[in-house]
């Protein structure tokens, strides 16, 4: 990316905010990636055409790469737009007071900003919650109708049934109820499946039953046919479905990990799988990322290997979620809801 010439800018005045794009993604998705946001940007902006600073003073924002600020310019810089940002490059904005992430997961920022007071704004944008809630019910509907049996049933020349369970008896726990979980779970109700949820606080939601709390996971786990697991990664929640947790979930239970991979223990979950407590589990995420070829999942009859897919950025969404908290914010001072470090989500 450093190789390409700088990209043309406006007439940037020295009231215009310079908003840097930091991402390690290849030249052509940053360009992509710029593009869209320029347009987000240029909507918003028009948009808010009559809006100004309290001095009165109209809004410009100038978005532009990281690689293009001069050392004076970087030294201003005041928020970001982020997508696994390079930690060096983060560390060379020394007045960064909020980034915009492109993602929802936020833990690399996390840990980048452990020692600075920098706001992570996470992104929470409907197109995101609809792809997960989506991902969710497709991969339940895969678990509950039996699907990975009745595959390995047609590679084997087999042609059985097996009895069918209503939706209505089949219990589906998902384990994190936020921006895509809650949204998730309402999905798998109106799917017509017994639904409840676990948080860390306390939650009533429509027709879900929920739970909170150690004593609620345990709860949970035990009426959990099916797992699912839409956490973000945090202290906490690192490890979280280990063992301990497997064996609390009712014979022939699967689970589906669309969050982040170490939140599942991996060698817990081929333990349960290979000893026929655990019927199938669906991994969207994975401890290392991509998944590396020799690793056993690839090949583990009972493991359903999906490239983190379940619920990708959807650019010209997020980008108008960027454009519309930056410009805000430039007009009001008022930043969104950010991560809160000691939560770690
Ligand atoms: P969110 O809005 O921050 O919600 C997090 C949920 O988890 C909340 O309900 C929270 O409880 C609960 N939680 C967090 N820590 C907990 C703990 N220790 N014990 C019990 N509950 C806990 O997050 P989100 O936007 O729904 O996103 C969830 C995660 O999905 C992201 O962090 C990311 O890792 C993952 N993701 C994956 C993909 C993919 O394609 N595979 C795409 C996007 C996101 P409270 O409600 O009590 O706060």
């Amino acid at each position: 990316m450093n190789g390409l010439p700088a990209l043309p800018r406006d007439d940037a005045s020295a009231d215009t905010r310079l908003v840097p794009f930091l991402a390690r993604v290849d030249d052509a998705l940053h360009a992509r990636w710029i593009d869209e946001l320029r347009i987000a940007f240029a909507d918003e902006l028009a948009r808010r055409a009559r809006s100004a600073t309290p001095s009165g003073t109209p809004i410009r924002i100038e978005l532009v790469r990281f690689a293009d600020l001069s050392d004076v310019e970087r030294a201003g810089v005041r928020v970001a737009i982020v997508a696994d940002a390079d930690p060096a490059e983060l560390a060379a904005l020394p007045a960064l007071e909020w980034v915009q992430s492109l993602w929802a997961g936020v833990e690399t920022l996390v840990d980048a900003f452990r020692e600075r007071d920098v706001g992570i704004a996470r992104l929470v944008d409907p197109r995101l919650a609809e792809a997960m809630a989506e991902a969710v019910l497709a991969w339940t509907l895969y678990l509950h109708r039996d699907m990975p049996r009745y595959l390995a049933q047609q590679r084997a020349g087999i042609w059985a049934d097996h009895e069918l369970v209503p939706a209505g008896a089949r219990r589906v726990g998902v384990l994190g109820l936020g921006a895509l979980g809650e949204r998730a779970a309402r999905t798998l109700v109106g799917a017509g499946f017994d639904v409840a949820g676990w948080s860390r606080s306390a939650k009533s939601l429509d027709g879900v039953r929920t739970f909170h709390g150690d004593d609620g996971l345990a709860a949970l786990l035990e009426r959990s046919d099916v797992l699912v697991v839409v956490l973000p990664l945090t202290d906490a929640t690192r490890g979280l479905v280990d063992a301990d947790a497997l064996a609390r979930l009712p014979p022939d239970a699967s689970l589906v990990n669309v969050a982040r991979g170490p939140i599942v223990v991996e060698t817990d979950l081929l333990a349960a799988l290979d000893d026929g407590r655990l019927a199938h589990a669906v991994l969207d995420v994975f401890e290392v990322e991509p998944l590396p070829p020799a690793h056993p999942y690839w090949s583990h009859p009972g493991v359903t290997v999906m490239p983190h897919v379940a619920a990708p950025t959807d650019r010209p969404s997020a980008s108008r979620v960027a454009a519309r908290a930056i410009v805000t914010w430039a007009a009001s001072g008022e930043r969104p809801e950010t991560v809160d470090p000691r939560r770690g989500y």
